[in-house]
């Protein structure tokens, strides 16, 4: 299993398409702790959106001329019987209307924001939740900064060890920071692997033995779609304008987007490929663990392979391929190389920490990321629900920790 995840000053939010979705009341009742109650996370999943600022694309751009593919999608899983909506984006679209004026230069309507958007208008973090906490004055950054190895002291601190490094990754000094309270917030697979390293090397005695399971991928499922009797021209629209939620049974529930290929995909084929890219992802029950490996000095991931068959079978892949339709070619990403844009879990909620994210029998040690999930997202892109669980976690530790644990 291939992990991705984004790296740098505003984590994934910097390269990711974007998609924010609420999982719908029935669906998240039904895979996350009755901890978690859903009214008040609905205020929490409603700060996130005001904080991030989110968009459907307008008219102007679903009707573009580079925006052929999301059409095609709409129209043929419309005519499959799927339900199709807009699908809500930390984007402001004036942006890309100002490329289709001529007035920027082209990020969105050329595909070329899968890897991050040069021209502005897209509320990555470093210009929302982290320009907010700059303005308190009180954030000092680290960047270039790869922390190694996270440890208790013999006086209840947390030690953070990091290597400086320059911009191609040498190492340029070694850090150690000492703090009474520590928020990891690294990822679900490097936090999860951080703390079980730490675990099995005796760094952090008495983490829970929970630690590195409950891991999930979302049942990512990515397929490039070459279409033998449909237009899908390049260059191609982006990142998401349409996508379809399967959810009234919350145990299948489902999603199926269209995302715009991506330029480098194109180059140096000389062709127009033909080609879009549709993205699955839905519940699946199967969890995975992060184990030390002693040989190799780090955690590993142990996960089956086709762990996530149920959910595929029944309903991602056939909605797949209704979608895309007998004339065409449907290369299933996964099935060659298994991957997830969006893992989850590894220090998950109600066993490894508290639902406020503080790890259990660690007084001042608290996660606050996707590992903090339980290995599921509701049939949704994760960002959403990793924000408002850490919105609803951050209510509760001013209120019962600051003055007291921090
Ligand atoms: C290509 C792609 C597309 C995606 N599209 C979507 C989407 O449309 N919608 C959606 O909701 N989600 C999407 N995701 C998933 C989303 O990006 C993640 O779920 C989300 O960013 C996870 O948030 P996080 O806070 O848990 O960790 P991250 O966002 O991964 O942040 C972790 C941070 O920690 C830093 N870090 C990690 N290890 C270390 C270390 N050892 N030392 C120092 N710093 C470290 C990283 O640089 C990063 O800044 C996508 C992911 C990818 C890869």
């Amino acid at each position: 299993m291939t992990v991705m995840s984004g790296c740098g000053y505003g984590g994934g939010s910097l390269t990711y398409q974007g998609m924010t979705l609420q999982p719908s009341r029935a669906v998240f009742e039904s895979e996350f702790p009755a901890a978690l109650d859903y009214d008040e996370m609905d205020r929490h999943y409603r700060t996130v959106a005001d904080t991030i600022g989110i968009a459907t694309a307008p008219d102007r751009i679903a009707e573009a001329p580079t925006y052929e593919a999301p059409r095609v999608f709409k129209r043929r899983a419309e005519a499959a019987g799927f339900e199709v909506e807009r699908i809500p984006m930390p984007i402001n679209w004036s942006f890309a209307e100002a490329e289709l004026d001529g007035r920027v230069k082209p990020s969105y309507t050329n595909g070329d924001c899968a890897f991050g958007v040069n021209n502005g208008g897209k509320h990555s973090l470093d210009v929302t939740y982290l320009r907010r906490a700059e303005r308190t004055g009180r954030l000092e950054k680290r960047l270039l900064h790869r922390v190694d190895g996270v440890a208790r002291t013999r006086s209840g601190e947390w030690e953070v060890t990091a290597v400086r490094t320059d911009e191609r990754g040498t190492p340029q000094e070694t850090v150690v920071i000492t703090t009474p309270a520590l928020v990891m917030a690294a990822g679900s697979g490097n936090t999860s692997k951080m703390l079980v390293r730490a675990r099995a090397l005796g760094m952090i005695p008495d983490l829970p033995d929970a630690t590195g399971t409950d891991w999930g991928t979302n049942a990512d499922r990515i397929y490039v779609w070459t279409s033998l009797s449909e237009r899908l021209p390049s260059p191609q629209g982006g990142p998401v304008v349409f996508g379809s939620k399967d959810w009234a049974d919350p145990a299948r529930a489902n999603t199926v987007i269209q995302a715009s290929i991506p330029p480098i995909v194109l180059a140096g084929l000389g062709v127009d490929p033909n080609s879009t890219i549709l993205v699955g992802y839905g519940v699946s029950e199967e969890r995975g663990r992060w184990a030390y490996d002693a040989l190799a000095d780090r955690a590993t991931l142990r996960w089956r392979h086709e762990g996530d068959r149920v959910i595929q079978t029944e309903k991602i892949g056939p909605r797949v391929r209704a979608v895309a339709g007998a004339a065409s070619v449907l290369l299933d990403t996964n099935a060659v190389v298994p991957s997830t844009w969006h893992p989850m879990g590894g220090a998950s909620m109600g066993t490894t920490c508290d639902f406020e994210g503080r790890v259990q029998g660690q007084r001042g040690l608290y996660v606050l990321d996707g590992a903090l999930l339980p290995g599921t997202a509701g049939a949704c892109n994760p960002s959403m629900t990793i924000a408002a669980v850490a919105e609803r976690a951050m209510a509760r530790i001013v209120r019962d920790d600051v003055g007291t644990v921090i």
